[in-house]
């Protein structure tokens, strides 16, 4: 699918969870990955999009197996994390690590800066105790901190500076993959574009790969090389950003398209409008996910699952359409 090695590799991943029974409603199963396979090659950054719920966070946190999958494998760097002993779960995750989309709800309010980090420092072994107050230092520098950071409380950053606190805490453990959960997405544009220019140079700085996770279209295309594009679970299309914005093949990559600002009037063109809201995910669909809401839609697509169709030029697509 790319042409430099893969660092991450994901095959057939799904994971459902089990609902309670709540306010008369029966219980069920929410089927939040539905045998997600893709790929993230070294220095790369792959956009993984779609609407709020649609399976994205979740898929994030199942490759990293913050939650653990129910079925598929994922390989990182050549090694099946899904097979891991949490010993050796415990040394790969220095390499593997996440940014929320809210830092403020992962740090802990009572604690300072430089605590938290020396903390991480602590639990994975990162240098001696002697070297942390040096350490400290070079992080807060490296994501635009002064040094006083260091002894102040999370209360006392800006949304934007706490992002900032999230990406150094990331950052300490000398990560390979970053996977970044909406990370710019509640802060305003400008402050949005600053850690975006911050997330790119540490990329070029440290070779760091990303999966960048998040509903803006107008964020992938600037920061992305490849993107995913995910509806209830399923990738329904993967490509180059350029090629995949500017001429979506699947309708509901069109549909997010018609959705964003069009700054190529030819690509405006080949939009399809759609309407209506993302089904639940306790009762997808059956065929194609996307039938209920695709002007496209024959018999075919309720009752047939489409297949993963190789379009060429790196890009694949889940549409009976092509198939
Ligand atoms: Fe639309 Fe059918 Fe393609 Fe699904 S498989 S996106 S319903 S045309």
């Amino acid at each position: 699918m790319t042409q430099a090695a893969p660092l991450l590799q994901v095959f057939n991943v799904s994971k459902s969870f089990d609902v309670p029974r709540r306010l008369g409603a029966p219980p069920g199963k929410v089927h939040a990955l539905d045998d997600v396979s893709l790929e993230i090659a070294e220095g790369e950054t792959l956009g993984l999009v779609g609407e709020s719920g649609c399976g994205k966070s979740t898929a994030g946190r199942a490759f990293l197996r913050l939650i653990e999958p129910d079925a598929g494998e994922v390989w990182f760097d050549g090694e099946n994390l899904t097979a891991a002993i949490p010993r050796r779960m415990r040394a790969l995750r220095k390499r593997l690590q996440i940014v929320f989309q809210d830092p403020y709800s992962s740090l802990n309010p009572r604690q300072k800066v430089a605590d938290m980090l020396a903390e991480v420092l602590t639990v994975h072994k990162v240098c001696p105790r002697a070297e942390f107050p040096d350490r400290i230092a070079t992080l807060l520098a490296e994501v635009g901190l002064p040094p006083a950071a260091a002894g102040r409380f999370p209360h006392e950053f800006s949304g934007g500076q706490r992002q900032r606190l999230g990406i150094a805490r990331a950052l300490s453990v000398g990560p390979d993959l970053i996977v970044a959960d909406e990370a710019v997405s509640a802060l305003d544009v400008s402050i949005q574009a600053q850690i975006l220019e911050l997330l790119g140079r540490l990329k070029a700085e440290r070779s760091l790969s990303y999966l960048f996770i998040t509903h803006d279209l107008g964020v992938v295309r600037y920061f992305c090389q490849r993107a995913a594009v995910m509806y209830l679970g399923r990738i329904v299309e993967t490509g180059p950003v350029r090629a995949l914005l500017d001429d979506p093949l699947h309708p509901y990559t069109r549909m997010l398209r018609a959705a964003s600002p069009v700054p190529d009037p030819a690509a405006a063109r080949k939009t399809v409008q759609v309407t209506g809201e993302v089904p639940s995910p306790l009762a997808p669909p059956s065929g194609c996910h996307f039938h209920p809401r695709c002007p496209l839609a024959t018999a075919a697509c309720r009752h047939a699952r489409p297949a993963v169709t190789d379009m060429g030029d790196g890009r694949q697509v889940a549409c009976h359409l092509y198939g």
